[in-house]
């Protein structure tokens, strides 16, 4: 029992480890989400950031039919900005 518990605290501390040096790898936006990440999506032509909710895009990718992977998504994000689709995706807290 103690060593379960002292196990579980173990792995506690290797998450937190692990978040802090930006070692989770989010293969989708539900991990996002999951993970308590909000997603924002940056343009690669003219760097015009948006910010999303992980849950609210997870769920609009869906409704559309499209992939929930980080690099099947990036392609399909349209820059508000300057019309490209040339997005990166990057975890940030949430606000
Ligand atoms: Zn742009």
């Amino acid at each position: 029992m103690r060593h379960n518990s002292r196990l579980s605290l173990d792995q506690k501390v290797l998450h937190l480890f692990q978040c802090a040096m930006g070692r989770i790898k989010l293969d989708t936006i539900t991990d996002f989400a999951r993970r308590g990440y909000d997603a924002k999506v940056v343009c690669g032509a003219c760097g015009n950031a948006t910010h999303w909710n992980a849950v609210e895009l997870a769920m609009e990718l869906q409704r559309r039919r499209k992939p929930l992977r980080v690099e099947a998504v990036e392609p399909l994000m349209k820059c508000k900005a300057c019309g490209k689709r040339r997005a990166i995706i990057q975890p940030v807290e949430m606000f």
